[in-house]
């Protein structure tokens, strides 16, 4: 891999790639993905007094020849024609946009784009030497497809700042997803490409949307056993979660010894969460950056960047779930108790449910669930399968 700068005395621990703009990606009022979570995650960061306005850096916003890493480039001039309506309802659903799940918006194309650019900011930041880590919760959009838009997703900002890292920095990347979703689009544009790494975490796919990301599939041609899945079951608790992925984690770290690690931190794996069936408590958000900091630190020299996801809970879950990267990040403490006041009251009138006055979740939030241990064994039995896969194709390479 390139070699970094030996300027290190400027280096922060971690920068935030924020600007007000991140927010136009808004497919309307009512659409469960709601970028407002971002300046809510912020403004409890600042509240706590955890960031300083010099840690915040502003994106960028990708180019052309940027997205074309990972994008058609028919694709690209479609949605660019769509954010000025000039596409049919036809046309737009042959490239996945103007559906239920992605409609077309004004000038989608430059606000879509905009997210990708923040990710390739926080990606220069950290392979520059300028931050050890850096954040950019706009981005994670992982269902993006080359040629087509998907679940929520336009351009898949992880995937062009793989390519990214890869052309200029001649960088190997392990992408970790633990979105609650099955992180298809990053995992489908590197399935050939035994230089990138892809992990995904999620619920199964028997229910819920994409409906793949099964621990079968390992990649394709060169790229096979670079591709990796742990589907956990509906109704997953805290414990299994973050069993499930600490083994994962470290097994595939130690496999593929990447030099820079991409996390993908969707917070939809919440009890609380609208839209998918995992029941995890604020308890994984708070383990997840802390685990994925080790292994950066263990094997990248510390060169991590995380970026954002899902998360459609954006009062109760998002903002705790996401400052907890930025604590992890700048190796503070999890905080716990109460929540900044000033915080609750600003956002408390907006706020349609009852804000969580506290950084823990009430316990118990749930009733408990009467399937637990055969869950449990479930995915303790999903786990082994998938690890006794991997031995075995080590074994016999
Ligand atoms: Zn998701």
């Amino acid at each position: 891999m390139a070699k970094r700068s030996g300027y290190n005395f400027m280096k922060k621990d971690a920068a935030f790639v924020f600007s007000e703009e991140q927010l136009n990606y808004s497919f309307s009022d009512t659409h469960p993905f709601n970028q407002k979570r971002i300046l809510l995650t912020l403004d409890l960061l600042r509240k706590s007094g955890a960031i300083s306005e010099t840690d915040i850096i502003a994106p960028r916003i990708a180019t052309d020849e940027e997205l074309l890493l990972a994008h058609d480039g028919k694709f690209i001039d479609i949605v660019k024609k769509a954010g000025k309506g000039e596409v049919s309802e036809e046309l737009g659903a042959v490239y996945g946009i103007g559906t239920e799940d992605t409609p077309i918006f004004p000038n989608m194309h430059e606000a879509s784009a905009l997210l990708v650019g923040g990710t390739l900011t926080a990606v220069d930041e950290v392979m520059e030497g300028r931050a050890k880590y850096a954040l950019n919760l706009g981005g994670g959009l992982h269902h993006g497809f080359s040629g087509r838009a998907s679940g929520f997703c336009v351009y898949n900002d992880s995937s062009v700042a793989i390519k990214y890292v890869q052309k200029k920095y001649n960088a190997r990347v392990l992408y970790i997803d633990t979105d609650a979703h099955h992180g298809d689009g990053v995992q489908w544009s590197f399935y050939d490409d035994p230089e990138v790494c892809t992990l995904s975490i999620h619920e199964t796919g028997r229910y819920l949307f994409p409906g793949t990301g099964t621990i079968t599939e390992r990649g394709n041609g060169k790229g096979y056993g670079t591709s990796f899945n742990f589907p956990i079951d509906a109704f997953t608790e805290d414990e299994s979660f973050l069993n499930t992925y600490k083994t994962a984690i470290a097994e595939v770290a130690a496999f593929f010894k990447p030099d820079v690690i991409l996390t993908q931190n969707g917070a939809d794996a919440h009890y609380f969460d609208p839209l998918t069936h995992l029941y995890g408590t604020m308890e994984i958000y708070k383990e997840i950056p802390r685990i994925a900091r080790q292994i950066a630190d263990q094997y990248c020299e510390g060169r991590w960047i995380a970026v954002g996801g899902g998360g459609y809970d954006i009062w109760r879950v998002v903002p705790r779930a996401w400052a907890h990267i930025w604590f992890a990040m700048n190796d503070k403490p999890a905080p716990t108790g109460p929540l900044p006041k000033d915080w609750l009251t600003t956002w408390e009138k907006e706020s349609l449910v009852p804000l969580i006055p506290t950084w823990e979740d009430p316990n118990p939030l749930y009733k408990p669930i009467p399937r637990k241990a055969e869950i449990t064994d479930k995915n303790a039995q999903m786990l082994s399968k998938a690890l006794h896969m991997i031995r075995n194709e080590q074994k016999n390479k």
